[in-house]
């Protein structure tokens, strides 16, 4: 369908209000943070948005009269909700249409009795969690980017937050959620503690990346707000590899800390002033929940830390870095890669407890070997699990003209990716596979990929969800 008809169709089919395909709104609604579009960005003339038009439905109906027009006619369908993806997500395809939930911001109920919270697609963590704290309740859910990202996204990313030891991921904390189906089908799954009444389907969506579907609404667990209460501690230890062995020590001892952080000694001294003894690693710990039990973890903890020669460094390190975890948030756009002439991102893989420590190894070890502008690469592992952890590698290269920009990047992300499929890690610990990891998906997900075939051909059959998330584009 011509553009110009689209935008039309689409205007007469929600409100004019409701439809926009100015230049300037269409390049503020397909920014993704991406590290090399960041650079792309500020040298102006590398990347320009090319959706048809952006969409705003104001509830479930019109998404589901939006998608199904999509649908009839073939346009592609890129959803959208706080717009802080990194990985390409959320970023449309030419003469696609961005579908954006930001304007579905409607708290709905906040039921005390059973312990949940729903909340339209485009209500903000920031003001849902403001809204909650403010009650006594906490949806436990601390991304680094919850200053800007939405409900709808978080649950299509399968995010994480800071204190995921303690809460778990997103997908531990939904209870149940609306959808729209390309097709224009509005389907709803219920909200029950748990049922054995065949797969849970809740998964389909999340971490579906609007591929076959549109989130409209979610139904979040709540927990009690006790800040007050939190156990905090942080602690040098002289190598990345003793740190994780303590990570797994505490992880199998049963101690569930809300926080867990290892960062390696490059970024103990950037970001922590070298606090710790020079060259080590800095763990910060926080537990919380009823007093007696945040103790007793910090505690525990704490012991087990004394078995790994761990320096105490008290819990002033771990409060500066709570006062000061999002401000990068705020900074974002004032970033001026471009003008320093420099790419720099983060890339989260994860592995098991045998594997992970080989992978970090692995890539410090060949990424100087293999990117010749490399300035820099370093690692923290910032949610573990019992039977493993993830590793959050941070980098930076030198670009010496703007069209390198991105295949200096991706051969970064390259070496990252090979060296973790090699171990049997996964490609993607919580940014999602987005529109850039998606050739390492076959890879990542071996003789079950098919099953992701099989669904979006199910659910999408005429391929107008978010073409190039999840599934390679056929050529
Ligand atoms: C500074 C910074 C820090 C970050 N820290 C974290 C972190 O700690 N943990 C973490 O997990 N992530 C983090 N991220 C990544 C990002 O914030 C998350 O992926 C977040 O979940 C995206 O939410 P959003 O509302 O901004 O989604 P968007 O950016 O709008 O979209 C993200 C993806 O979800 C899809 N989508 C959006 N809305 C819907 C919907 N309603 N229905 C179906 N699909 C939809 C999009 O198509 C896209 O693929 C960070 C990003 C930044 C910029």
């Amino acid at each position: 369908m011509e553009s110009s008809a689209l935008v039309q169709a689409l205007a007469e089919l929600i409100g004019e209000d409701q439809v926009s395909s100015d230049p300037a709104v269409l390049r503020e609604c397909s920014r993704d943070y991406i590290g090399f579009r960041q650079y792309e960005r500020g040298d102006g003339k590398f990347w320009e948005p090319k959706a048809a038009c952006v969409a705003w439905p104001r509830n479930s109906v019109e998404v589901s009269s939006l998608l199904a027009f999509l649908n009839a006619n073939g346009a592609d369908a890129a959803p959208r909700t706080g717009g802080s993806c990194v990985s390409l997500g959320s970023e449309p395809v030419e003469g696609g249409v961005i579908v954006d939930g930001s304007r579905m911001n409607e708290l709905i109920e906040l039921n005390e009795k059973d312990l949940f919270v729903t909340a339209s697609c485009g209500v903000s963590l920031e003001y849902l969690e403001n809204y909650l704290n403010n009650r006594g309740w906490t949806t436990g859910h601390f991304p680094q980017s919850l200053p800007m990202a939405q409900i709808g996204g978080l649950v299509a990313t399968r995010s994480i937050g800071q204190f995921s030891t303690l809460y778990g991921g997103i997908e531990d904390m939904v209870l149940g959620l609306e959808a729209v189906l390309p097709d224009g089908r509005i389907i709803k799954i219920k909200n029950v503690p748990r049922r054995s009444a065949g797969p849970d389907l809740r998964q389909i969506f999340i971490g579906s990346e609007g591929a076959i579907g549109f989130i409209t609404q979610v139904s979040l667990k709540i927990f009690r707000y006790a800040p007050e209460n939190r156990w905090m501690g942080a602690f040098g230890i002289d190598t990345m590899h003793k740190g994780l062995d303590a990570l797994r020590e505490i992880m199998s001892a049963g101690w569930h800390p809300a926080v867990l952080r290892l960062h390696d000694p490059v970024e103990m001294e950037r970001d922590f002033g070298n606090i710790a003894p020079e060259g080590n690693c800095i763990l910060l710990v926080i537990a919380e929940g009823p007093k007696a039990l945040a103790a007793a973890t910090g505690e525990g903890v704490k012991e087990i830390l004394k078995g790994f020669g761990a320096a105490d460094l008290g819990a002033r390190p771990v409060q500066r870095w709570l006062i000061h975890r999002n401000d990068v948030c705020g900074r974002l756009d004032h970033f001026d890669y471009y003008k320093m002439g420099a790419v720099a991102d983060t890339c989260e893989i994860s592995a098991t407890w045998s594997k992970i420590g080989e992978i970090y190894d692995a890539v410090l070890e060949r990424l100087p070997q293999e990117s010749e502008s490399l300035v820099v690469v370093s690692g923290h592992s910032s949610h573990s699990y019992t039977t493993g952890t993830n590793i959050y590698f941070s980098f930076g290269a030198m670009v010496d003209k703007a069209e390198n920009a991105r295949p200096i990047y991706m051969n970064i992300v390259r070496v990252i990716m090979e060296e973790t499929l090699k171990r049997g890690g996964s490609i993607a610990h919580h940014h999602g596979s987005g529109k850039y990891r998606t050739q390492w998906m076959p890879q990542e997900h071996g003789s079950s990929y098919i099953l992701l075939e099989k669904i979006k051909e199910a659910l999408d059959p005429n391929r107008i969800m978010n073409k190039g998330v999840l599934l390679k584009i056929e050529e």
